[in-house]
């Protein structure tokens, strides 16, 4: 167990550091496309399996180093071609990923952290609290996990075409181990998605969407969810800390000298709290100027939530009013709600919240102090 333990875990590795381990090692820095091939390509896990490394470079290999993936523990299937897994992590911790297919796309919608110290008053993730980040290798798996799974189409094109940093966690929260992993979609030698395919979605941690902007340039989030920071500080309390105008001025930073991006704006539709044809005014009147296209998200219920779901006219009017602004506006479509794998309703299992109230209570200090 303990010698399972000190081996360098494969996955938590992008080429960069993929090449630089094999040149330590003695070895040509080539060994590290072929590897990553074997791992992200044809999801091999047992070294002895990669015919064109020496047997001696294999058999060293498997001394020092491991290839290791968490157990999916559950595999489910909605009615409407949604997948969901649940993957179990160390020490009882499991995290869920989901696949989401419409059309020729598949979207595979990928957790970054053990619960979320946001703690976002209408998400369920949040509710769990915090435990802890998930490394590069943790990250990764669930692409690799769900491309075992989902395999190619006819044509032989791979099933899973795109990527959003959406699933329980703040990407910007676990900055290193989500660029890395980013890194490995991107890799002709892995996953080969574009920067275009792969989004970001953010609460607006300011600081680390700067610091985003010199390292990667995948499409951008924004979970703004209101049109003011009275409701805002409500909603998505990060916001006392990072209020609207400072995150808004960060995304417009963001996609500088990125002709026709545009961030996409998330609203989750909470029934009379954040769905009046007043806050659609001021929410148009918010985005004059920001190239952005809006994303209006069904509220998804969970027990004890709190809050319902707008009526699917409130919703509609709400858009009306947005498009005759000029914003590109869409309605997402609730998929998977039966299987709990839509927005929202990702929970895993997180133990141990502790180092959540440590952080949680950190932050929300931070906040006020603001
Ligand atoms: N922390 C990141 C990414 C995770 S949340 C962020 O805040 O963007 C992914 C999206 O789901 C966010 O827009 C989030 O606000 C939304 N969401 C959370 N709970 C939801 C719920 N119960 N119903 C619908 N959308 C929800």
């Amino acid at each position: 167990m303990s010698e399972q333990a000190s081996k360098i875990n494969l996955l938590d590795f992008n080429r960069a550091d993929m090449e630089a381990f094999f040149v330590e090692h003695g070895e040509k820095a080539f060994r590290a496309s072929q590897v990553m091939q074997w791992i992200h390509q044809h999801g091999v896990t047992d070294f002895e399996q990669m015919s064109n490394i020496s047997k001696a470079l294999r058999a060293r290999l498997t001394e020092i180093a491991e290839i290791r993936l968490p157990e999916v523990i559950v595999d489910q299937a909605s009615a409407d071609g949604t997948h969901k897994w649940l993957l179990r992590l160390d020490s009882g911790n499991s995290i869920e990923t989901v696949f989401i297919p419409e059309g020729s796309r598949g979207t595979l919608c990928v957790s970054s952290q053990i619960g979320c110290a946001l703690d976002c008053s209408f998400c369920s993730t949040g509710k769990q609290g915090f435990n802890r980040n998930l490394s590069t290798g943790e990250i990764i798996s669930q692409v690799l996990v769900a491309n075992k799974a989902m395999g190619v189409d006819k044509d032989g094109e791979r099933v899973v075409t795109n990527v959003v940093m959406m699933g329980m966690g703040e990407p910007l929260l676990n900055f290193n181990n989500v660029v890395r992993a980013m890194d490995i979609m991107q890799d002709d030698f892995a996953y080969s998605i574009s920067k275009r395919r792969i989004t970001l979605s953010t609460a607006g941690v300011v600081p680390a969407l700067d610091r985003l902007r010199e390292v990667s340039d995948v499409s951008l989030a924004l979970s703004l969810h209101a049109p003011n920071n009275s409701l805002r500080d409500e909603l998505v309390p990060l916001n006392k800390k990072y209020p609207i105008k400072d995150v808004l001025a960060a995304c417009k930073r963001y996609i500088e000298g990125h002709k026709r991006r545009r961030i996409t704006i998330e609203y989750v539709m909470l029934d009379g709290i954040n769905d009046s044809n007043a806050h659609a005014r001021e929410l148009a009147r918010l985005l004059k100027g920001v190239p952005s296209k809006v994303n209006l998200i069904p509220f998804n219920p969970f027990p004890q939530s709190g809050y319902k779901r707008s009526p699917a006219k409130r919703v509609a009017r709400f858009a009306d009013i947005l498009i005759q602004a000029g914003l590109v506006t869409m309605t997402r479509k609730t998929r998977g709600d039966d299987i709990d794998a839509a927005c929202g309703q990702l929970a895993g299992k997180v133990k141990d919240k502790t180092k959540r109230t440590v952080q949680g209570v950190q932050l929300r200090k931070r906040a006020g102090a603001a």
